[in-house]
């Protein structure tokens, strides 16, 4: 067993040495640039980059014409929210997301915001849902986008994306979707929404790469180009492509697609015994969003009444993530678990534990051991400790 032992899976992943594999000869034998349409080096590179295309539209159930890379999440949802602005402003001028999206949305939202368009960021339950009724009432004649992620990065709970698309669609808004922390996780298809991202890096594909998809048909989605230059990608983004990485993250996601089903019950049964066991040991033990869909691997613990960065300094061999790690700078605590109603101190008791495709159960009991000792160490009660004599 390595330690630290890496709990951090949706902060990132390592690149699977079977896509590691995939990728080397395309950055030495078949290094020609995918533009170079004059020789045999371009051929092969663009060849591999139509295979890989091809690997993600038929991950998430589209065609290689409506899938475009970027170097990441952050990039294609940029794309995406700018973009989309751009080209459909004289439609109105209003765009709605939610609380506890990923900082790329709310940042690229704040973006729109300067130039006067309005956003509306709707609130989500206790768990970190958000309702389709509120999507709904939110929705005008003006509103161009809703933005809603598939999968929650710090609490993993599933957003009900069939049901809010339901009620976007019909009113001839786009539905844009963070598929990042989902995909290889639980079955993800573009059949409901308009515009979904991904990234490498989440699936056990390279960092710096990802993929925007947009529909071509029933709607058309226009968007305009956040990178000019050099017309590729059919002009929306211009750049010499990745082709190491592209290469990477169509053999990620095929692979992790095909073991989706399986990973996903291995992971749950693991999270699940990790969770019962600390929940059983420590009464002051919180699970945010336990009640909700989730994602297989993801587990967002509450430990009332301490401190997560003093937690973390007990449990040095585990590397896990303070649920601040994304937060606003303004020492409050994470924006996910305070949308959620957590106050300030809960959340700054919060800690990820995401497990992955190199988790074992040896791990598991090691962690489990582990968070009590530090609990203890950090003054919480045990549920059957001998009273202080
Ligand atoms: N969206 C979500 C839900 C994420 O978890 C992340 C990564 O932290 C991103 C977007 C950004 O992804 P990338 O690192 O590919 O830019």
């Amino acid at each position: 067993m390595k330690v630290p032992v890496y709990l951090d899976y949706n902060a990132t992943t390592p690149t699977d040495p079977r896509v590691v594999e995939r990728m080397l000869p395309y950055f030495t034998d078949h290094f020609g640039n995918p533009s170079s349409s004059a020789h045999p080096y371009g051929w092969t590179a663009a060849e591999a980059v139509k295979q890989a295309r091809e690997q993600i539209a038929e991950a998430l159930g589209a065609q290689a014409t409506e899938i475009t890379f970027t170097s990441g999440s952050t990039e294609a949802i940029n794309m995406a929210i700018k973009g989309i602005a751009e080209a459909y402003a004289e439609k109105g001028r209003h765009v709605i997301t939610v609380q506890n999206e990923h900082k790329a949305v709310l940042d690229a939202c704040g973006a729109l915001e300067r130039q006067g368009w309005t956003v509306t960021r709707l609130p989500v339950d206790a768990d970190g849902v958000v309702s389709p009724d509120a999507v709904a009432e939110a929705l005008t004649d003006e509103t161009v986008l809703v933005a809603v992620m598939w999968a929650n990065n710090e609490t993993g709970v599933l957003q009900p994306m069939e049901a809010i698309a339901e009620i976007v669609r019909p009113r001839g808004a786009l539905l844009l979707t963070d598929a990042t922390q989902a995909v290889g996780k639980v079955p993800v298809s573009v059949e409901h929404v308009d515009l979904l991202v991904c990234s490498g890096h989440k699936c056990y594909g390279p960092k710096g790469v990802g993929a925007l998809y947009m529909r071509r048909r029933a709607p058309r989605v226009h968007c305009y180009p956040l990178l000019d230059g050099g017309g590729q990608e059919r002009g929306l983004r211009g750049g010499t492509l990745n082709v190491p990485g592209i290469v990477g993250l169509g053999a990620a996601m095929a692979i992790a697609v095909d073991e989706q089903p399986s990973e996903a019950a291995r992971l749950q049964a693991l999270r699940n015994r990790m969770e019962e066991a600390l929940l059983a040991a420590l009464p002051d033990l919180h699970i945010v969003g336990r009640g909700a869909d989730r994602l297989p691997n993801t587990s967002s613990m509450t430990f009332r009444g301490a401190k997560n960065l003093n937690l973390m300094m007990g449990m040095r061999d585990l590397a896990v993530s303070p649920g601040s790690a994304c937060s606003s700078g303004s020492g409050a605590g994470s924006h996910v678990l305070l949308a959620s109603g957590l106050t300030p101190a809960d959340a700054q008791a919060s800690l990820r534990f995401s497990l992955g495709r190199f988790t074992t159960a040896e791990e598991i009991d090691f962690t489990i051991e582990r968070v009590i000792a530090a609990a203890q160490g950090a003054g919480l009660a045990l549920r059957d400790a001998e009273p202080a004599s």
